[in-house]
């Protein structure tokens, strides 16, 4: 008989999961958020849309680029080719070139993942809050303390702190404290169009930003132009985290004025989000890209296991699902 497999979280890792597992066991899919993208997020409004996680991926191993293959065939994932930029305060610009291709899914980041959940049983608007051990199997409850079902097997691909709430620590040891996560702001902006700079995003040094990207103009984007996306470094994400959230977005406008030049009467809309779980700190010489626990039957995976990027869920998921195979 096929075992039941409650995985938490339908980012990317999850989803590469549940696609890997699915012909050798039952999978259901727990995800929090009210729709899919984890922090391949993208939130809209009447008039714009934002890709305000993850801006775009790298594709370096051969198994990445086969899962790819088909959505690029399809025009889910696009080679995302912009005109980027360097900005430093008090420096001119200067081109910044790319030497590999970068991808982005149309016409929006989460497309990706929602291309990729057909066919799987993703349970959205349901956070996993707790475990309780029953004779073989794992009872799944929510934040009320109603249960969600009962497993063989439970594997979260939620974010490390998230992860560590919910695995008991003593099953997975002290494996889990190597990993490190770090926040990041997302500026979210309406801009009239003609005031922005020609160039389609910017790495930025030594400033409290470290990345801008005009979004609407990525491949396949049919909201309205003007919308900027302008990310924090972990540092000063760090530092600012708890501070009064309407003085650190009046603070990033200004910095992304002064960066870029552009008046701060061209904004017409302004948003702040805060990544609390962003970016992982880069793991060295990993034992696995994984976490897994066979006798307890647990698991953990997800870009924090690799070093933080959208490329390590994939890589993270799939080595787990290879471990899993020769368990199930
Ligand atoms: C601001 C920002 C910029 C980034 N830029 C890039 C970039 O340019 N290039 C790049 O390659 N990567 C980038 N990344 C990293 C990239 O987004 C991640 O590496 C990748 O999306 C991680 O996928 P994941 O599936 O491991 O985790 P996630 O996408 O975080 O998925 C985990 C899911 O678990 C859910 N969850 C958590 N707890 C629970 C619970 N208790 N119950 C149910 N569900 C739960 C969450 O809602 C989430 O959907 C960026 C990330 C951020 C935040």
């Amino acid at each position: 008989m096929k075992p039941n497999i409650a995985i938490i979280g339908a980012g990317l890792a999850g989803l590469t999961l549940a696609r890997e597992l699915a012909e050798h066991a039952h999978i259901t899919l727990f995800e929090k958020a009210r729709g899919l993208g984890g922090r391949m997020s993208t939130r809209r409004n009447d008039t714009h849309q934002w890709d305000h996680g993850a801006q775009f991926f790298t594709a370096r191993t051969p198994a990445f680029q086969a899962m790819l293959a088909p959505f690029i065939d399809n025009g889910t994932v696009a080679e995302w080719q912009p005109n980027i930029t360097t900005l430093s305060p008090n420096k001119a610009p200067f081109k910044r070139p790319w030497f590999e291709p970068h991808y982005v899914a149309t016409p929006a980041m989460n497309r990706l993942l929602k291309d990729m959940a057909e066919g799987l049983d993703v349970r959205l608007q349901t956070r996993a809050a707790a475990l309780v051990q029953q004779q073989e199997q794992w009872q799944l409850l929510d934040e009320n303390e109603q249960l969600l079902g009962e497993y063989d097997w439970v594997i979260s691909s939620a974010p490390l702190p998230q992860t560590q709430e919910l695995l008991p620590a003593e099953l997975l040891g002290n494996r889990l404290d190597a990993y490190q996560m770090l926040p990041c702001y997302a500026l979210l902006l309406a801009v009239d169009d003609a005031a922005l700079p020609v160039w389609d995003a910017a790495s930025v040094n030594d400033s409290p930003v470290r990345w801008v990207a005009f979004n609407h103009r990525l491949p396949g984007r049919n909201h309205q132009a003007g919308a900027v996306v302008v990310h924090t470094t972990p540092e000063w994400s760090t530092t600012h985290l708890e501070d009064d959230q309407e003085q650190v977005k009046q603070q990033l406008i200004d910095t992304f004025c002064t960066l870029t030049g552009v008046s701060a009467d061209a904004i017409t809309q302004a948003q702040l989000h805060r990544w609390r779980y962003a970016l992982s700190a880069e793991v060295e010489a990993p034992e696995a890209g994984f976490v897994l626990n066979p006798h307890h039957r647990l698991a953990a995976c997800g870009d924090w296991c690799l070093g933080g990027r959208v490329e390590a869920a994939f890589t993270s998921a799939r080595q787990l699902a290879e471990a899993l195979q020769r368990q199930l």
